[in-house]
């Protein structure tokens, strides 16, 4: 009698047994983190249209973009057009996660210096570009969406007739903005 409620003390050895079970198979599937391979006389081709600085590695191969200045170096692989910065990022730093964007430190698309590459998601892509282009234009208040600079070329792209929805998406900012903008309520002096 004493010892009966003892013994249910020996079983909990059962289902530790399949925690570390479990703990095993988490492991093996940890090689998602793992490095693209690339056959050798692949990544010779990839290396042979890069032109290493101290800094940036620009890309000197095949180039597909919008316009100058903001195009991305290109290599097919396995049949696919492959952007080389997405490649440069899956052979050094691992698999990009879907939906999300690999974005340039930098600021220079054509470059596939690992250490100048992170993933963000679109949001991320945009706010950075757009902070990126107020630092470099140097804007004085660092919390305007605007700068002279950045609404002259709205306008700009406003007088080519591009829809206000399109420049609001590349600026990262409010269709509304775009709008005030077209209609003279703000950023009247440019
Ligand atoms: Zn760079």
């Amino acid at each position: 009698m004493k010892n009966k409620p003892n013994q249910p003390k020996a079983n909990p050895v059962a289902p530790a047994k399949t925690t570390n079970a479990a703990a095993s198979s988490a492991s093996t599937s940890e090689p998602s983190k793992r490095l693209l391979a690339l056959p050798a006389k692949k990544l010779d081709r990839f290396w042979g249209q890069v032109s290493k600085t101290d800094r940036c590695w620009n890309w000197t191969g095949h180039k597909n973009g919008p316009e100058p200045g903001r195009e991305h170096g290109i290599i097919r692989v396995n049949g696919k057009e492959v952007r080389v910065h997405r490649l440069s990022y899956m052979i050094h730093i691992g698999p990009i996660p879907d939906g999300y964007f690999v974005c340039h430190r930098c600021d220079n698309a054509l470059c596939v210096n690992p250490a100048h590459l992170f993933v963000g998601t679109h949001n991320d892509n945009m706010a950075d570009m757009v902070q990126k282009r107020r630092s470099t234009w140097g804007s004085r208040n660092p919390n305007a969406k605007l700068n002279d600079n950045i609404a002259s070329k709205m306008k700009e792209m406003l007088s080519r007739g591009i829809k206000q929805g399109t420049i609001a998406a590349e600026f990262g900012v409010s269709p509304s903005l775009i709008s005030h903008l077209s209609r003279g309520k703000i950023w009247r002096h440019v």
